[in-house]
């Protein structure tokens, strides 16, 4: 059965089952679902205040969850299967062709190569062409965030690009903000919600009441917007 409780700003829905244990047991799943398993007598209330008492742990590993990368059915570069740019479905249309490039044109990536059945080479084909957008689309939104963020000297931001398995970015000490390169697949509001993420940092290297108050008076919408990268590339 399904129960939420308020915890701060935040709430915590649950799936609540009964098991014969002495002890109650959380976990926090990777489709972040959260899993309570109380002894057979234990009432609601004490369920609960369990719950309340290992609440921030609980968002912790949600939080740990959602940084992880969606899973994205695997792709066999061949013409009509469908990938992603900025938010938008294209169909794959791969001929063959002695120059080689990538074009999105009338709603279709047009992959030339002279082995249009090498699915590796197709792939590098998408990666070098995503790379280069990556490159102009996280820049200028950098220059466009930068200014709002005047009082973490951001003239020492470094922006890299990285394809990353487990996280859609991250922020260092030093200033360092790398970003997962697949984001140019996401609409351009994600990839911002992502940025603005990493340049909270520059105030908090945590996830801490602080960090969220910050991020959340730049970016109020946060939590669809992350809904929605955690959900579109599925
Ligand atoms: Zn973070």
């Amino acid at each position: 059965m399904k129960h939420t409780i308020q915890y701060g700003n935040s709430e915590i829905t649950f799936d609540l089952e009964y098991a014969d244990r002495k002890t109650l047991g959380i976990s926090v799943h990777p489709d972040n679902r959260v899993v309570v398993i109380a002894p057979l007598d234990s009432s609601q209330q004490k369920i609960n205040e369990k719950i309340k008492s290992k609440a921030s742990w609980i968002l912790r590993q949600k939080e740990f969850f959602l940084s992880f990368h969606p899973l994205t059915p695997p792709r066999k570069y061949i013409s009509g299967e469908t990938h992603l740019y900025l938010g938008k479905q294209y169909r794959l249309k791969v001929k063959k062709s002695q120059v080689e490039n990538v074009k999105l044109s009338k709603g279709y990536f047009l992959v030339s190569t002279a082995e249009p059945m090498n699915a590796l080479k197709v792939k590098s084909l998408l990666i070098a062409w995503y790379n280069e957008k990556a490159e102009v689309h996280f820049h200028e939104m950098l220059q466009n965030v930068k200014p709002i963020f005047k009082q973490f000297s951001t003239e020492k931001v470094e922006l890299k690009m990285k394809w990353m398995k487990k996280r859609w970015g991250s922020c260092n000490d030093k200033g360092q903000i790398t970003l997962n390169t697949e984001l140019i697949k996401a609409s351009k509001k994600c990839i911002e919600y992502v940025l603005i993420h990493e340049m909270c940092h520059l105030g908090y290297l945590n996830h801490s009441r602080s960090f969220y108050s910050l991020l959340e008076q730049h970016l109020p919408n946060w939590k669809k917007t992350k809904y929605e990268l955690e959900h579109f590339m599925v």
